[in-house]
């Protein structure tokens, strides 16, 4: 396929050594040929070479820049187009008037993904591993990107790959059916579709069980921190956000977007929560009352209710209990580094099964076990296993549940009695399906793929 050459800044804006500035497309030779001066044109130096010289102005000649130009052709690139790459000093400035010198010579800004878009386009990545790239790009701990990075590697897509590949064994089977109906293979024809699409089943129940860490690992455990005024929410805060930074990664060829608060606390990604101002909720019950307060913390994955060990309990704790119920919460009792004047027992009584953890913000006491806590919320006890497979994205999450529910449909009406032929159909969806996964739909190719695998001894 052919497109446009676009260019992007590749590298974090920011300070920096280096800034790179990534041109990909037909024309992104020649583009860059005309505002660089070597000991040689870039139109005639090998693939995959790197060379120094300056940028210039094109009409005066003027030197603008000291840059290494990195010449890569197609195919052998992650577009798969004529890629080139120019070092150039870091910085903001120097970095953008790179960009806009290029702009200049007829190539267009590149949108977010482009280039990974392009990748795919081009048929050098499928879909599922496009995704991946654009989570590497947002992961938000090593967890997250390590699935995203296993993702983008085609982990996801070999799966999907082999389970479509066990439905067109099955899709085979049913085929012999309709071909030799006088050999009597029906009722064994049924009890061997019976079983294999039920491992089919497992396998892709399995998968969708994932999603709900994966999912909490990619976006972050949202969190919204409630209590009374002074309690020391804020303090708590920022405890866990200066005792945890979360490491942001930075992708070449991606610009980088939202910004927020994220903390990484034993692997599990938390999300500050400050929407609506509600991050740091001060009389949030007060302003808005129980029913909508509560609504708006319906949305949370995670509230931490902080008390106060030095006061007793007032009717504005209570009604933050009421809100809190049912939802996933850990009860805080801070500033126990001061006299008791909370009465433990009474707190006991109104959280149910939520976990307590007292502590001290002040003198940093029982931070290690609100983060204990945390993990185990989170994780329930299991391990993250690293050889799983995680989805995370919702769009793979609708086709898995899809997927799904096919083979169920397609099991029942094999029970049911209903001729083979006609359940395939469901099957043949569920092959459908998996392949939006991978970006692969076409259902053309389905009667090929089957004759082409087997010939029946015709
Ligand atoms: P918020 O209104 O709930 O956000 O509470 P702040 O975090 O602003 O804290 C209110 C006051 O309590 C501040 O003066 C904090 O320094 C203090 N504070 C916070 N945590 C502790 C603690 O563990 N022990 C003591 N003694 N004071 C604390
Ligand atoms: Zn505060």
């Amino acid at each position: 396929m052919e497109f446009g050459t676009i260019a992007a800044i590749a590298t974090p804006m920011g300070e920096g050594g280096i800034g790179i500035v990534r041109v990909s497309g037909s024309e992104s030779i020649p583009i860059v040929d005309k505002i660089f001066k070597g000991s040689s044109q870039l139109s005639t130096v090998d693939s995959h070479t790197i060379h120094y010289g300056h940028l210039i102005e094109p009409g005066t000649e003027e030197i603008q820049d000291e840059v290494m130009v990195s010449v890569m052709k197609g195919p052998r690139t992650f577009t798969r187009e004529d890629v080139v790459e120019i070092n150039c000093h870091g910085g903001i400035v120097s970095v953008n008037r790179t960009l806009q010198m290029v702009l200049e010579q007829g190539a267009q800004l590149a949108e977010p993904g482009e280039f990974t878009k392009r990748a795919f386009l081009n048929g050098r990545i499928d879909l599922s591993q496009a995704e991946a790239v654009i989570d590497l790009i947002r992961a938000k701990t090593d967890r997250a990107m390590s699935i995203a990075l296993q993702q983008s590697e085609g982990k996801l897509s070999r799966l999907v790959q082999r389970l479509r590949q066990e439905i067109l064994t099955l899709l085979a089977h049913v085929e012999v059916n309709i071909d030799y109906p006088e050999h009597d293979v029906e009722s064994v024809t049924r009890a061997m579709l019976l079983e294999e699409s039920e491992q089919i089943q497992k396998a892709l129940e399995t998968l969708l069980q994932t999603s709900r860490q994966g999912k909490i690992l990619r976006e972050g455990l949202s969190t919204v921190i409630i209590g009374r005024p002074n309690v020391g929410k804020s303090s708590l805060l920022n405890s866990l956000i200066q005792e945890n930074k979360a490491i942001v990664t930075d992708i070449p060829g991606t610009t980088r977007d939202v910004i927020e608060e994220y903390v990484n606390i034993r692997g599990v990604p938390l999300k500050l929560v400050d929407t609506a101002g509600i991050r740091d909720t001060e009389d949030i019950v007060e302003r808005i009352g129980v029913e909508k307060s509560r609504q708006l913390l319906r949305e949370a994955d995670l509230i931490l209710l902080v008390l106060n060990y030095n006061e007793p309990l007032t009717s504005e704790d209570l009604a933050l209990f009421e809100v809190a119920q049912g939802l996933n919460t850990i009860v805080i009792v801070n500033k126990i580094d001061l006299p008791q004047r909370l009465d433990l027992a009474k707190v006991e009584k109104q959280m149910l099964s939520a976990p307590l953890i007292t502590l001290s913000v002040l003198e940093e006491q029982g931070i290690d076990q609100l983060e204990e806590a945390i993990a185990a919320l989170f994780f329930k006890g299991q391990i993250m296993q690293e050889d799983q497979t995680y989805i995370s994205n919702a769009r793979h999450i609708a086709l898995v549940k899809e997927a799904i529910q096919l083979i169920d449909e397609f099991r029942n009406s094999i029970e049911m009695g209903m001729p083979v032929d006609i359940s395939a159909f469901d099957l043949k969806r569920t092959w459908e399906i998996l392949g939006e996964i991978i970006g692969d739909t076409a259902s053309d190719s389905l009667l090929d793929q089957i004759f082409s695998q087997f010939c029946l001894g015709k």
